[in-house]
């Protein structure tokens, strides 16, 4: 049902750790934030089966209920949800407006733009049915439940580089398969991947299927140029050819760097006052559930200090102190 326009001090856009943990913050400072979650809500840690890293869980928790924690967390002080996908933007004066469909507008006196960025696949129907059962983007997530086996890693930038590194921690060997000759990784990364004993590549080689009927067994590769194929038996697959940020509604309106990410300073700060940036649509080095949690929090002080200091959008600045 269509909901009608709503004034809000605290807008939060998006409802992974990053908006949850900063709904938690602004609700705990009775902003009384109106999240709009996104849909699905919650982000990709609903694609994460085992979240062993997360700090206070030391049996582990799975993704969604680690999302649904936080998310009742959040609510428990205050914390309104909206279901929706907003669909425009207007920040060009206070106080900025957000529209999720025809009749559900928001009107809010700051924004806190968490809206993640996703995983990029390779689009093997192979690989979406073992996506969880060997198939995976993350090695710091999903690398120790791979102790002793065999492993591929998809991509050759400087994250398949960083991910077969660290995956030789637990493997047995780890094999680098790139489309191409040439890496796209700097020159240091690709000289530790090359000089590690248990890594190897395959090089100007895609990969055709995964092969596996409930866990991965191997990948079909089949050669960039000459078109021949062959399995090569591993135990996971790690796919790691870049991620994309959920940017596409704030282009030209917000500063955004060559790769679509948000340009933030200090920190949070975009480069519109009153309108922050948490979690990884900006963070695209840490990439974490707990540092996007961490840029959450630090993105809600941000914005309860701005509003301290500016009051709401149609009124005159409130009295410091
Ligand atoms: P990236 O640099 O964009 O590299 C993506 C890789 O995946 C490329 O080698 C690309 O192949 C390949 N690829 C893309 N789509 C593919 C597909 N459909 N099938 C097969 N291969 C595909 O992404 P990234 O490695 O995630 O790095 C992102 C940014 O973070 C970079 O600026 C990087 O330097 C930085 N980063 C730095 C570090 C570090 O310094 N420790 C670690 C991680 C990331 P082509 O080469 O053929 O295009």
């Amino acid at each position: 049902m269509a909901k009608p326009t709503r004034e809000v001090r605290l807008a939060i856009l998006g409802s992974g750790p990053a908006g949850l943990t900063a709904a938690l913050y602004a609700a705990r400072a009775e902003l009384k934030p109106l999240v709009l979650s996104g849909v699905p809500a919650g982000g990709q840690l609903l694609i994460t089966t085992d979240v062993e890293n997360y700090p206070g869980f030391p049996e582990g928790i799975q993704g969604p209920e680690l999302v649904d924690r936080m998310r009742r967390q959040a609510a428990r002080f205050g914390t309104e949800f909206w279901d929706v996908n907003v669909t425009k933007v207007d920040f060009s004066h206070r106080p900025f407006v957000l529209e999720a469909g025809p009749d559900e507008r928001v009107r809010a006196d700051a924004v806190i733009i968490a809206t993640g960025a996703s995983a990029r696949w390779l689009g093997l129907p192979s690989e979406e049915r073992l996506r969880g059962h060997g198939v995976s983007a993350c090695a710091t997530c999903d690398g120790f439940f791979f102790k002793g086996r065999e492993l591929a890693v998809v991509g050759g930038g400087d994250s398949a580089m960083e991910e077969a590194l660290f995956l030789t921690n637990f493997a047995t060997r780890v094999t680098i398969v790139h489309r191409r000759s040439e890496l796209r990784a700097s020159r240091i990364m690709q000289e530790r991947a090359r000089a590690h004993p248990k890594i190897r590549f395959e090089l100007e080689q895609e990969v055709a299927e995964i092969l596996g009927t409930d866990h991965v067994e191997g990948v079909r590769l089949r050669h960039a140029r000459t078109g021949d194929e062959r399995v090569l038996p591993v135990g996971g697959v790690f796919v790691a050819i870049g991620h994309d940020p959920a940017t596409e509604l704030f282009r030209g309106i917000l500063e955004l760097d060559e790769k679509g990410y948000l340009v933030t300073h200090d920190v949070t700060r975009t480069n519109i006052d009153g309108v922050f940036a948490a979690g990884d649509v900006h963070d695209h080095r840490y990439r974490q559930a707990v540092s996007a949690a961490g840029l959450g929090c630090m993105a809600a002080l941000d914005a309860e200090r701005f509003l301290a200091e500016h009051g709401r959008s149609d009124r005159p600045p409130e009295p410091h102190g």
